[in-house]
């Protein structure tokens, strides 16, 4: 008998918990229970990406409709009706909940409900309830971050504007990063006059520079206003919505306000410091490579460690972490070229050093194309493409390789592989493209437009 309830406890059911202690189950054949106190799959699967890209296909037909027109479709665009988007994604999420719980129980995870909080560095307790284990697998995530000014009580955040009951007339989005721009984008292609805030000079602060640019003009295109260097200081409620106090002096009415100031980790609360696990000034809990704490049989992975905070980032961790304990292999994830996108209208998609990056420890080559899709010639619309690789002039390797336009989150996922095998320039270019396409751009640009 062994001599403890289970081999692993996870604390956790987002993306990284329910990987690892399916892993762990399936491939290892180990005694495992996962532990979480809201829906299971976590932020990504119910109140981030999954809902989100949904949205954001629901959005885009819009544009569509508009764009048929110059194709000969006598195209009248139909009138929208959020509630019915919203019961949609919200029937696929329950879906996809039942297929989670369906995976767990297939693997024999035992799922238990609650908040799981560590008692000593063998046992877990939920509700009064304790469960002694080998090892523990911390995977609780984050949540949305705001900042502390009068009124900040009256804002909604990430998790609310996909459930929003009613559509406003009017919202003003707080944040420039990933999730305020992909939100201004839904909301300003579904009818909101939209204002996108922020308190830098422009856009998705460490993506390149000219994507940053080139987003900014095209949201612009698309009517979202923009509003750099500007923040709130208050929010007063009114008769029909709030009134914005800005540091700019003026003051702005809307019906709906959206914070997207980044995320914290939830390590709070779940006695991690009571066992001298180290937790950084961000809240993030501090791991080694193979993201083992400061306790020996304890790991912590995802959001919760603040690393790259992306949820195939944080599926990667979690089968590291089982291999590293149950496969008797020390594993460490890989960050280099972590590819990424931006679910804005036209999308963003980004892999390997922004120029800006390359230029501290590199000389190098850019190559830039920026054009009319083929599709609006026809479509009427003004929107643009845009792509650019920068390039090791000394090792000819590609550093990074960066799209604004229709697909590129699907263009540059192929491309990643590229930069992971280390793709020189020549090899890019000895690559026969996919005519006509948008992403043979890509292996036909010759003549670097700076050195
Ligand atoms: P980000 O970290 O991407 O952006 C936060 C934004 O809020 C920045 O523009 C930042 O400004 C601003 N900000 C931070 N604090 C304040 C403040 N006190 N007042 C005003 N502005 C502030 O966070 P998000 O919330 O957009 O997303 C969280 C994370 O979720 C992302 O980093 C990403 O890892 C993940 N995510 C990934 C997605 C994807 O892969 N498509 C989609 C959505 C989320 P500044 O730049 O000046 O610091």
């Amino acid at each position: 008998m062994p001599d403890k309830d289970y081999d692993l406890v996870v604390i956790g059911a987002g993306s990284g918990g329910v990987r690892a202690s399916r892993f762990a189950a399936a491939n290892h054949g180990k005694r495992i229970a996962v532990i979480e106190n809201r829906r299971v799959g976590g932020t990504c699967v119910m109140r981030g990406c999954v809902p989100k890209k949904l949205l954001v296909y629901g959005a885009h037909f819009a544009d569509d409709f508009e764009n048929a027109r110059g194709y000969g479709w006598d195209a009248t665009r139909p009138a929208f009706d959020w509630t019915l988007l919203i019961d949609a994604k919200n029937r696929e999420l329950q879906r996809l909940e039942d297929v989670y719980h369906g995976l767990l129980k297939s693997s024999n995870v035992d799922e238990i409900t609650g908040t799981g909080r560590i008692a000593d560095t063998h046992t877990v307790e939920v509700d009064g309830k304790t469960y002694t284990c080998d090892y523990i697998l911390v995977a609780t995530g984050g949540y949305p971050a705001t900042p502390d000014i009068p009124g900040i009580e009256h804002v909604i955040n990430s998790d609310h504007a996909l459930d929003l009951e009613e559509l406003p007339k009017h919202i003003v989005i707080v944040g420039g990063g990933y999730i305020a721009v992909e939100f201004a984008g839904i909301f300003s292609a579904v009818g909101v006059e939209t204002h996108l805030m922020f308190r830098a000079d422009n856009i998705l602060r460490g993506f390149d520079n000219d994507i940053r640019v080139m987003l900014r003009d095209e949201l612009e295109k698309k009517g979202i206003n923009l509003h750099a260097k500007t923040q709130i200081t208050a929010i007063t409620k009114t008769s029909d919505g709030y009134r914005l106090q800005l540091d700019t002096g003026e003051t702005m009415d809307t019906g709906l306000v959206m914070y997207a100031t980044g995320r914290r980790p939830n390590s709070a609360g779940i006695g991690l410091e009571e066992v001298g696990i180290e937790i950084n000034a961000k809240g993030a809990v501090v791991v080694d490579d193979t993201s083992k704490t400061a306790v020996n049989n304890i790991y912590a992975i995802g959001d919760l460690t603040n690393r790259i905070n992306l949820t195939p980032v944080a599926l990667e961790e979690g089968m590291a972490v089982v291999e590293t304990i149950f496969g008797a292999r020390p594993t460490a994830v890989d960050y280099t070229n972590v590819a990424s996108a931006v679910f804005s209208q036209p999308p963003v998609g980004s892999v390997g050093l922004s120029e800006e990056e390359a230029r501290k420890n590199h000389d190098v080559d850019i190559y830039r194309s920026s054009f009319k899709p083929m599709k609006h010639t026809l479509s009427g619309s003004d929107e643009r493409a845009m792509m650019k690789l920068i390039v090791d002039k000394k090792t000819d390797v590609v550093l990074g390789c960066h799209m604004v336009g229709a697909d590129s989150p699907e263009i540059i996922q192929g491309f990643a592989v590229a930069l992971k095998c280390g793709a020189t320039k020549a090899q890019f270019d000895a690559t026969i493209g996919i005519h006509p396409t948008a992403a043979e751009e890509f292996v036909t640009m010759r003549t670097p437009v700076s050195a």
